[in-house]
């Protein structure tokens, strides 16, 4: 079996689940039948709903575009940490006007990128500092990219103050760290990762997370979970993941599956096109 292959698509779950971070467009899935393919796979895993997530300008319009094309999808828009160098004027209100989108459910992904360095800490704080303010001012939740910045993030996030929702995606600290997103009200969300075997300080935070603070995600096409790591990842594979973290904590699969849905509808209030929740 090739290494570029996808992943087999798992059991479906015993409940569903909702896959909370994805991108989509960068999985190959750009148009309206690749979307709905994506979905059916993800479907079948038990993973009943996604949020494709942008990076930049152009995935943005994309994002706000394609999260209508599917009850099951749903999106989340910012300008990611690393191309922050230039943030102009005319980016920050476009951006404002594709996140207020109707089925765009979050302002994401934004935060800071500590291990690249193709934007100068300054300027991502200060784009930060801006994404901060628009989640506060379009009622959404804030999605957070933390590479390597967790006590810049937490500060910033103390200083500005939160907005009523904040969710660290791929969360990659230690229990330190969970242990004070937890006291701050924020939400955990695990991607692949959690499952890698050398992950020992992830895996000890990901299990002091309470039910009601906790996320799954893929950030597909990147971070295949184990067994699969290397091969490319899909919003199914949420699936693999689930299980993982179920064992880690000594919870049954069901419950941590059903905590990731419930969670995922009260913070993005997720809603299918028929005003069902999801
Ligand atoms: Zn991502």
């Amino acid at each position: 079996m090739s290494r570029r292959e996808l992943p087999p698509v798992p059991e479906r779950l015993p409940v569903p689940t909702v896959d909370s971070h994805t991108h989509l467009d960068a999985c190959g899935a750009t148009t309206p039948e690749g979307v709905r393919a994506a979905l059916d796979r993800a479907e079948a895993a038990g993973i009943a709903a996604v949020v494709t997530v942008a990076d930049d300008l152009a995935s943005a319009r994309w994002v706000a575009e394609a999260s209508g094309w599917d009850d099951r999808l749903h999106g989340a828009v910012a300008l990611h940490p690393t191309r922050t160098k230039d943030f102009s004027d005319e980016e920050k209100a476009e951006l404002e006007r594709l996140v207020r989108a109707e089925r765009v459910v979050a302002v994401g992904e934004t935060g800071l990128d500590y291990y690249w360095d193709y934007s100068p800490p300054e300027a991502q704080q200060d784009a930060f500092r801006w994404h901060i303010d628009l989640a506060k001012r379009v009622g959404k939740p804030l999605m957070i990219h933390d590479r390597e910045a967790h006590d810049d993030v937490l500060a910033i996030l103390e200083s500005e103050g939160a907005p009523d929702e904040v969710v660290f995606h791929c969360f990659s600290g230690d229990a330190d760290v969970a242990r004070r997103c937890v006291d701050a009200g924020y939400v955990l969300s695990f991607a692949g990762t959690v499952t890698f075997r050398n992950a020992r300080a992830l895996q000890e935070a990901a299990r002091l997370v309470p039910d009601e603070q906790l996320l799954i995600e893929t950030d597909a096409p990147f971070l295949t979970p184990h067994p699969f790591r290397g091969r490319p990842n899909e919003p199914y594979c949420a699936a693999y993941t689930v299980v993982g973290l179920a064992e880690l904590r000594k919870q049954p699969v069901e419950a941590v599956a059903d905590a990731a849905r419930r969670n995922a509808e009260r913070v993005f209030r997720l809603r299918s096109g028929g005003g069902e929740i999801v």
